[in-house]
């Protein structure tokens, strides 16, 4: 094995990353050594590496937290695995002894490392990781797919099915359709809502909702959203909303177009306050408002299942496919949106 590695790695918010030879990570007991194929950037990475509004705990870092490979090598006292599996890693480092963890809340860990923001990511050609983050993935699952399971996809599994708990023949609205909430249509869809109602300010990303299964589009720059919402709805509300912006105005759109007794799913995340409704209308519609944050283990499996069974196609959310020195390209079309990707994925 070569005894260096490519990583692309961040000093500073607004400089580029910078392509460096680093040593192969030396692996120890419970860990695996994986060699990375695919690792998908996404809005978290801009946030760092572009505006810094999320600064990671150490500089200089590894980015990269939506990782796919192989194993390479295998620590001490890791049962179960060969060295050439193919794999799809969870990317955060819990601890599997605090509250969260031991009541199947992993997500919420207290203890978390988030991979590219607490330790070294998957944006180079090695990555060393406990073996407790390692999901398995069927031979028919592409590496560039599996690589966003973990972030673009069971983040929306997550918010609908655990925290939405969308039952059949229910009404969503899905508010902010870009890499997250295209796949929650798709998994709206898959889970049997009756109307599925897009809210986005772009008509391409609108068009493209439909596409993925969405019956009503609603540009909300255009529209008036809660009217719109109300007429799709026959006056009542639609039954679980999702809000995936993070912007005050978009959540307080989400918390007003749900019916007496909906709940609203706020996935996004931003800094600015939470307003919500009077409490007059709050406790009157037994209003609920739900954050929802990652997502964990089981529902990745149930996942891959889904995939497995073509039951959901992420052909069509793999936005481009570029190199590990193409990496600032990557970032810079994210952050400029150019042509509405739902995911960049680096090939390594
Ligand atoms: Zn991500
Ligand atoms: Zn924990």
């Amino acid at each position: 094995m070569e005894a260096t590695m490519r990583a692309a790695r961040f000093y500073k918010a607004g400089e580029p990353l910078t392509i460096e030879e680093l040593p192969i990570p030396q692996i120890g007991a419970g860990e695996v050594l994986i060699k990375v194929k695919a690792c998908g950037i996404c809005g978290t990475d801009v946030h760092i590496a572009r505006d810094g509004t999320i600064p990671p705990a150490k500089t200089p870092i590894t980015l990269g937290h939506e990782i796919a490979g192989e194993i390479a090598e295998i620590g001490e006292g890791v049962e179960g695995w060969n060295i050439g599996d193919r794999v799809l890693v969870i990317s955060s480092i819990t601890c599997g002894a605090c509250y969260a963890c031991r009541s199947g809340r992993e997500a919420l860990c207290v203890n978390a490392q988030i991979l590219g923001l607490h330790v070294d990511g998957g944006l180079a050609d090695y990555l060393k990781i406990s073996k407790n983050c390692l999901t398995k993935i069927p031979e028919d699952v592409p590496f560039e797919q599996a690589a966003i399971i973990g972030d673009a996809v069971a983040t929306p599994y997550h918010a609908i099915i655990t925290r939405g708990n969308l039952r059949l023949g229910e009404t969503v609205a899905i508010f902010g359709c870009g890499g997250l909430g295209s796949h929650a249509i798709q998994i709206a869809k898959l889970a049997g809502a009756s109307k599925i109602i897009a809210i986005d300010v772009s008509n391409e990303i609108l068009e493209r909702s439909k596409m993925l299964g969405a019956d009503f589009t609603i540009n909300s720059a255009k529209e008036k959203t809660g009217k719109r919402i109300s007429e799709i709805t026959e006056g009542k509300g639609v039954d679980l909303a999702l809000e995936f912006v993070g912007m005050a105005t978009t959540i307080d759109r989400a918390v007003k177009s749900i019916r007496k007794g909906g709940r609203a799913v706020i996935v996004g995340i931003g800094p600015e306050k939470i307003e919500l409704v009077s409490p007059y209308i709050f406790v009157y519609c037994e209003d609920q408002v739900l954050g929802s944050f990652g997502s964990n283990k089981e529902e990745i499996d149930r996942i891959l299942e889904l995939i497995k069974m073509k039951k959901l196609d992420l052909s069509r959310s793999i936005s481009q496919v570029l190199k590990l020195e193409q990496v600032n390209e990557g970032l810079e079309r994210l952050e400029r949106k150019v042509g509405n990707p739902i995911r960049i994925v680096i090939q390594i």
